[in-house]
């Protein structure tokens, strides 16, 4: 870092910029203060945890916790497809666009299937019911992948969240043509935290089969969970992760933090004020000049077209953030714990620059 290099401050680049929150840090610390424990898994942080995510969404899961959410949408998705089988997914699905390939690598060659970029709704980062249909009517002959899973993510990479009825009307299709669910959560809590519905509404009692719910944006060091509500798609599970290299030896230090997210709703707690941060900032920032906000935003995510010399110019205050995510949009992120302070400083150089 240069002398001219602001110091560091909170950023709207990604909500991974942020650490752990009190609550994740204080078992982690738990975790590490009680002597030896078992690894792999058998210790009680990671039965505890997995005890409460069965709680919360009041169903006998199968659960799992990888390090990252590339693994556990890439392990979701293999264990869910043959090498022949395909995915539907957006044209800006993180399996499609983030993941270097994953999913189709732990498959073993299962191809993903982008829906038509350019509908009202796939500008919204959505799949819908007739996206789906199409890509599942395209072709049935034997030269084609067959489409095997239906792939949401929810709150989506640009920043809206499917209403329960849309998660619905899009399963409905997924069975009546077979289909597997899976939904990418790795902003699963601030999808929910915005709805204000139940976790299991919007998951499986809407027909979803496989949750990636995520805990790393929402205040863990480290760690997503691989739910499985359909528990006849986790036969093997555990040696797909152990294979994959996502099997922590000392599990506790990702499970532990999980109990303090979860206990006392702090999960929801984390995401509902990223999602308030992220609506602060819209109402700043909305109709100033040269400032074009692609669509209003409903979760923790605010995505605005802005001029280049502008971008240059928040950047060169040492504000960072994405540009290559919403095709030319710029990404603003807000996390656990972005401060009001944080948001009305970048919106002030925001007014300032866009005069
Ligand atoms: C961040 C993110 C993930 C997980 O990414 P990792 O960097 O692999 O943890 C998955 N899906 C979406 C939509 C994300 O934003």
């Amino acid at each position: 870092m240069n002398q001219s290099t602001p110091p560091l401050r909170e950023h709207f680049a990604s909500d991974n910029y942020a650490g752990m929150c009190p609550e994740a840090t204080h078992w982690f610390l738990e975790a590490n203060n009680s002597g030896h424990q078992p690894g792999y898994g058998e210790d009680i942080w990671t039965q505890r945890s997995t005890d409460m995510i069965r709680e919360l969404f009041q169903t006998e899961c199968d659960v799992y916790f990888v390090f990252n959410g590339t693994a556990a949408n890439s392990l979701a998705l293999a264990a869910m497809c043959q090498s022949y089988h395909s995915v539907i997914c957006t044209a800006v699905a993180h399996v499609e666009t983030d993941e270097c390939g994953g999913p189709e690598f732990f498959s073993n060659g299962s191809k993903l299937l982008t829906a038509e970029a350019d509908s009202p709704m796939a500008k919204l980062g959505k799949l819908t019911p007739a996206a789906v249909e199409q890509l599942v009517v395209k072709r049935d002959d034997i030269h084609y992948p067959k489409p095997k899973v239906v792939s949401l993510t929810q709150a989506t990479e640009l920043g809206t969240v499917y209403t329960v009825d849309e998660v619905r009307a899009i399963t409905e299709v997924a069975r009546h043509r077979q289909l597997k669910v899976h939904m990418d959560g790795a902003r699963f809590a601030n999808a929910v935290a915005a709805l204000g519905c139940h976790p299991a509404d919007v998951t499986w009692r809407a027909g979803v089969d496989v949750l990636c719910f995520g805990g790393t944006k929402n205040g863990l060091p480290v760690g997503e969970a691989v739910v499985f509500f359909d528990r006849a798609l986790s036969d093997d599970f555990a040696y797909r992760v152990k294979q994959a290299g996502q099997l922590a030896s000392k599990m506790r230090f990702i499970s532990a933090p999980w109990v303090g997210l979860l206990e006392d709703g702090v999960w929801l707690r984390n995401a509902r004020h990223a999602n308030a941060m992220a609506q602060r900032l819209y109402q700043k920032v909305r109709g100033l000049p040269g400032v074009q906000v692609l669509h209003p935003p409903e979760a923790n995510g605010l995505f605005v077209q802005l001029q280049r010399p502008v971008i240059d110019a928040l950047h060169g205050k040492g504000w960072k953030f994405y540009e290559f995510i919403a095709g030319g949009g710029c990404r603003l992120m807000c996390a656990w714990d972005t401060t009001a302070e944080a948001v009305d400083a970048f919106a002030a150089d925001l007014a300032a620059l866009a005069r």
